[in-house]
Formats: C-alpha cells, structure tokens, sequence
C-alpha cells in the first residue's frame, strides 16, 4: 500500500475506534435510498426522514406510484426536504431513466445482500450505473455515488464537502483539487473494499458534523494527532 493509503488507513482506524462501525442506511431499501440520496442535498436527514415517512404513509414507495404521480403531488409529499420543486423534478427524472425500462426491477442490496434476482437497475457493473445515473437531469456526482455504492454495494467513494474538507486540512489534497479527483486519489490509495468505502465516508461525516466545522474544532477531534492546518481549504 501507498504511504498515503497507509496515513488514509490510520485516519479511518482513528475515526472508527472513536466513532464506532456506522452502519448507513440498515434496514432500508434500494428504492428508499435512491430517494433518500436525491432528498439530502441541501438539507437534514432528519428533514429527509420526514419526507419519507409521508411517501411510505401515501403508500407511493414504488417506482409505479412514482411515475403515475403527478409532479405537484409529489412536490407536496416530500415538502420537509426543502427545495421540495426542484427535487420532485428530479425524482421524477429519475424514476423516467428507471421504470419504463426496468418496472419495478430496480435491484440492489439490502445490508450487503441482493434483493432480488441480480438483473436490476442497480445490479449492473458501477461504471456503467454511475454513467447513467449522472445523464439524468439533476443527479450529481454525490449523489450518483451515494447510490452506487449505498443501493448496489458497487466500489465508489462517495466524495463531498466534510470529505474534502478533513483531507484539504491535512495537506492530501490541494484547494483547487475537484471533486474526481478526491475521489480518484482515495479510490487509488484505498483497496477495493465496499465496506470499508461505505464506513469511510460515514467516518468522515461524523467527524465533520464533531469536529471539522468550518470553524476548527481540533481539540479532542481523533484525527488532531496528525499534521493538520486550520483554514478552510474546501472549494467543493
Ligand atoms: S478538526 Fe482539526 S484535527 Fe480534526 S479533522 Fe479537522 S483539522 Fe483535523
């Protein structure tokens, strides 16, 4: 391993013995975290679960109910999410790329297991799920790689601003590095590992929302053991 995967494997050990294995998204289904993954821009998951527990209560946790429903309706559903218009657009631009295509074959896994026969929507290689979900209208890259690797358990980092941030201020990576190519240089200096990218990325959110605000709070944080600068370095 590179001696920037072997400091990359300390911070991950260092976070998880202090935050504890994470465990995103048990006990949810592939659909719900596609959802979920499009809702969360912007906003709290609290507000997201809110969202979802008025889906599920409409009983429109389906790609055909998804697709049936008017937009409006929808808008009105997922309201708590805030941007509730915007994010009904992509929603729907989502299901459009999905349901006539796979019906409700969307695959993917549920706590490391396939849902269902293995020729989903989700179940396809993750160059090609990312290519795909990235040509639909609205779908970022954080985005199309929470779903890769959250709802098909595919190989991807999921990259984003606590990401960036924590390796900005430890000098991994540079101000005007990019969103590939954080990604690129934790997926090349990481092994292949679904878990471990799933546990990463939880770590380094938790210790973004603990320590890594905007405003440094290094004291007591798992990863003040290691050279660090204090200004904000993320332009993501
Ligand atoms: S809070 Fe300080 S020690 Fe913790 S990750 Fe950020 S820069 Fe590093």
């Amino acid at each position: 391993m590179s001696s920037t995967g072997e400091t990359l494997m300390e911070f991950y050990r260092a976070m998880r013995s202090r935050f504890g294995h994470q465990a995103w998204w048990p006990g949810q289904t592939p659909l719900e975290i596609c959802i979920g993954a499009i809702l969360t821009q912007n906003t709290a998951w609290t507000n997201v679960e809110k969202a979802l527990a008025n889906l599920q209560a409409a009983e429109a946790m389906s790609l055909h109910r998804l697709h049936e429903m008017p937009a409006p309706q929808l808008a009105s559903l997922i309201r708590p999410a805030g941007y509730f218009n915007i994010k009904a657009k992509r929603l729907k631009n989502f299901v459009a790329a999905v349901y006539p295509r796979w019906g409700e074959n969307l695959g993917g896994i549920v706590k490391g297991r396939q849902v269902a026969q293995g020729d989903g929507f989700l179940d396809r290689d993750g160059a090609t799920l990312r290519e795909e979900l990235l040509a639909i209208n609205g779908i970022g890259r954080e985005t199309a790689d929470s779903i890769v690797l959250y709802a098909a358990g595919r190989c991807t980092f999921v990259v984003d601003a606590y990401t960036c941030r924590v390796l900005g201020r430890h000098r991994l990576i540079a101000p005007e590095d990019d969103y590939e190519s954080v990604k690129d240089l934790l997926e090349s200096n990481l092994p292949d590992d679904v878990e471990l990218f799933n546990d990463f990325h939880a770590q380094f959110v938790m210790v973004g929302k603990t320590f890594c605000r905007p405003r440094s709070r290094c004291e007591g944080c798992p990863l003040e053991g290691f050279g660090h600068d204090v200004e904000e370095t993320c332009n993501l």
